[in-house]
């Protein structure tokens, strides 16, 4: 059946209002308009910035609304003008982009695009600020650009990675967001040599990506930092060898690591967005050559205070955004990465369920059950 051009009637899974159940809906989707494409999404799953804006405890709610922006799909249809994806591609959408034409798409340091870098506010195209989605003619807004809890969605070229066909997308569905974000905070930002010792701060799915960075980089010891001690036990599939629950000791944390690495570690990613996690994970590190970096996304009032002579004694503080990866340029070459068996990707995939209970994905997240889990379209 040819869809080109058409609209396609498809079931989306949509956020009435905040924090109530998802209700299963026939959709309508609009055809891509320039530089868009129409995905049919195979599989999606559920991250905690979805909860969040779901919740809409802390933003300006925008209602009726179609979530999701882990997936990986195929290309239905293209919109005009466009030369670097073609109907057939397998891809991931990503809730950030790359336009390949602002200073920041220039540049080799930053992955933070002028014109597609994630703006939750926004739930319309960026192309004539409409929703492709509709039902009965009214508009169903999209989320981060990507809205992937629909069998179909329409995104901008620019936030479409292109990746290996033969990659299982039920698997590299993950690698759109959280996985990336923890896994590139390692890799690309603190870059730990061979034997080093590094300490996670925070062992959710981005601190737990960041912890196998470090497996990847050959990190020598693998400290995992975390308050809840349920995340020990999980933790040690990803070579976190080493923990320390903060509420087990009287003296600061900076100090217990200090004295467990003979003077702070080598490098310390933090993926809590606790700004106490931020300082003790800068503090810990080691001077001389330690650097710390930043994940966690902090309370509006947070402020990180430590004294300049941390700095001085040079210790490096750095911060990232999407494990600083270009979401075209370079999110294909995370896909290979699995695809070489040098990142392990199932061991972050807890649960599965069909898209008929997506309900069920929620309901895992807010137990704090699992660390992901996919929610497979066609079954
Ligand atoms: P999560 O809630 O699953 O995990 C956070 C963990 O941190 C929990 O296990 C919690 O017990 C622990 N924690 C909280 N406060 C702590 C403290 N003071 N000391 C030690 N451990 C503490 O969250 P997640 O999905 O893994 O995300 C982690 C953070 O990364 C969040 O702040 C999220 O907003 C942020 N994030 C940032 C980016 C980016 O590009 N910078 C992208 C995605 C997510
Ligand atoms: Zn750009």
């Amino acid at each position: 059946m040819i869809t080109t051009g058409q609209i396609i009637r498809c079931k989306a899974a949509v956020a009435w209002e905040a924090g109530k159940p998802l209700v299963m809906e026939e959709v309508e989707v609009a055809p891509p308009q320039k530089h868009e494409v129409r995905i049919k999404i195979l599989f999606t799953s559920l991250c905690h910035t979805d909860v969040y804006f779901w919740e809409a405890k802390g933003q300006t709610p925008l209602f009726p609304r179609i979530f999701g922006h882990e997936a990986g799909g195929i290309v239905e249809s293209v919109g005009e003008g466009m030369t670097d994806l073609a109907p057939g591609d397998h891809v991931l959408p990503i809730f950030t982009g790359e336009c390949g034409d602002c200073r920041h798409c220039h540049s080799e340091e930053s992955n933070m695009c002028d014109l597609l870098r994630i703006n939750t506010e926004r739930g319309g195209m960026i192309h004539d600020g409409e929703s492709r989605f509709s039902i009965d003619g009214k508009p169903i807004y999209h989320f981060v650009g990507t809205s992937t809890f629909s069998e179909y969605t329409v995104v901008h070229s620019g936030q479409v990675a292109k990746i290996n066909p033969e990659a299982p997308l039920d698997k590299v569905c993950i690698v759109s967001c959280g996985l990336s974000t923890g896994l590139g905070a390692t890799l690309n930002v603190a870059k730990p040599k061979k034997g080093q010792s590094v300490a996670i701060f925070g062992l959710g799915a981005v601190g737990l990506a960041a912890a196998e960075g470090a497996r990847m980089a050959g990190a020598g010891r693998i400290i995992g930092v975390d308050l809840n001690r349920k995340r020990f036990e999980e933790a040690k599939k990803f070579g976190v060898t080493e923990f320390v629950n903060p509420k087990d000791h009287d003296k600061p944390v900076q100090q217990v690591i200090a004295e467990m690495t003979d003077g702070g570690v080598d490098r310390s990613v933090e993926c809590t967005g606790s700004v106490q996690a931020m300082i003790q994970a800068f503090e810990c590190v080691h001077d001389g050559w330690g650097v710390a970096v930043l994940v966690g996304v902090p309370s509006k009032d947070d402020a990180f205070k430590t004294h300049p002579m941390n700095l001085l004694n040079e210790r490096t503080l750095k911060g990232t955004f999407f494990g600083n990866y270009k979401p075209k340029t370079d999110i294909p070459g995370v896909v290979e990465q699995y695809m070489n068996k040098e990142l392990e990707v199932e061991k972050f995939i807890t649960h599965t369920v069909p898209f008929s209970e997506i309900n069920k994905a929620f309901d895992y997240m807010l137990k704090g059950e699992g660390i992901r889990c996919i929610i497979a379209m066609g079954a």
